[in-house]
């Protein structure tokens, strides 16, 4: 058994079965055996593949996207630019070399990280160095003197969240407990919840409700420092715009789905993210909100067809390939296309923020 399980078994055995959100928070934050904390989980060698580590394009066109809206603000200096999760870094990296194209940006923005892994502190300090990013535990320590530029790409999916499940017609929390053999199981809690969220009355016999309250807190404290500062979020990630009622709590490593109770410490915990809860959270911090939209529409939107035809036009015929595959994999409907949406945040009487229309303004 890990050191992580141990110390869950323990903490079961002391305190009962947790909710999910206290596993997710431990088994992925845990400060010494946590699954962030401990390693670089991205890439080939790794767990999970992230959209900037299949293609430069990815971060070249979020890049431009928030020059644009920054040309389109008036060219606010400083700007501070503000990533949420950065993992290597590289998201960051190719957007700040897209953004060399307006004269002015680069010298007056600031590069501040949002991270809690020491060790992809490291990783984004090795690509962005020239740029003296300052880290941050939370988005409370950034400075609150200029406009922000924020990305939060696959950020939110991270943070944890609490699962109900409808039995005769009542919320009964789904817990994690122990079994016989000392490994993790899901338990409901024996009496219902006193919950009667909006809009879930109707819900049917083993319908699953995801609350996810830290990630709706974050939503309107950002929310909350655009209304005040002024600026854009682009928040990428995979999810739906209302709730499925379905368990889309779910685990990888190495590239294989496992079961979310199967190797806490040691593998991604995620679940999909309910972007009309994150719209409605970050309103009520004072944001306006647009979309989501999926990914696809919005990279199409930014022009990724056209510079594929660029960079393939001066490619060779296997580097050709390997572009094609990857852009086909960003946008495709059965690769991340699809499943994969963004939400913009801005400031109230803000542009709308490129990519977006202005009828896809979140009533
Ligand atoms: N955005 C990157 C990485 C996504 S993985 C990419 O697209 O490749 C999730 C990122 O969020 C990692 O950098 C992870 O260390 C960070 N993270 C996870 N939980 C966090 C938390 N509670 N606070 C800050 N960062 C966190």
């Amino acid at each position: 058994m890990t050191a992580l399980a141990g110390l869950l078994r323990r903490l079961i055995l002391e305190e009962g079965p947790l909710d999910i959100g206290r596993y997710m928070t431990l088994a992925l934050g845990h400060p010494v055996h946590g699954y962030y904390t401990s390693r670089d989980p991205l890439g080939a060698s790794g767990d999970f593949i992230t959209a900037p580590e299949i293609s430069q394009l990815f971060g070249e066109l979020v890049g431009l996207a928030l020059v644009q809206f920054w040309l389109d603000s008036g060219r606010p200096r400083p700007a501070m630019l503000v990533e949420l999760g950065p993992g290597r870094g590289t998201l960051a990296a190719d957007a700040l070399r897209a953004a060399r194209v307006a004269p002015g940006f680069l010298e007056g923005a600031e590069l501040h990280l949002v991270e809690a892994s020491p060790v992809l502190r490291v990783r984004q300090a090795e690509l962005l160095a020239w740029k003296e990013p300052r880290w941050h535990e939370t988005l409370d320590s950034i400075p609150s003197t200029a406009p922000l530029l924020v990305i939060a790409n696959e950020f939110f999916d991270v943070l944890p969240l609490r699962q109900f499940v409808r039995r005769e017609g009542r919320w009964h929390e789904r817990l994690v407990g122990l079994d016989e053999a000392g490994g993790f199981r899901f338990v409901l809690a024996p009496y219902p919840a006193p919950l009667s969220a909006p809009g879930t009355g109707e819900s049917a016999e083993g319908a699953v409700l995801e609350l996810a309250l830290a990630r709706e807190a974050q939503a309107q404290a950002l929310g909350q420092r655009l209304s005040e500062q002024g600026g854009m979020a682009l928040v990428i990630d995979y999810g739906e715009e209302k709730p499925s009622f379905v368990d889309t709590f779910q685990a990888v490593r190495g590239h294989q789905s496992i079961g979310p109770l199967a190797a806490p410490g040691e593998s991604d915990l995620t679940a999909h993210v309910d972007f009309g809860a994150l719209a409605r959270a970050a309103q009520r911090g004072g944001a306006a909100a647009y979309g989501p939209v999926p990914q696809a529409l919005y990279l199409r939107r930014l022009g990724i067809e056209l510079r594929l035809e660029q960079l393939m036009s001066r490619a060779g015929a296997a580097q050709a390939q390997v572009l094609e595959a990857s852009v086909r994999r960003l946008t495709a409907a059965d690769a991340m296309g699809q499943l994969f949406k963004v939400l913009a945040l801005t400031a109230p009487g803000a542009p709308v923020p490129p990519g977006f229309d202005a009828g896809e303004a979140v009533a």
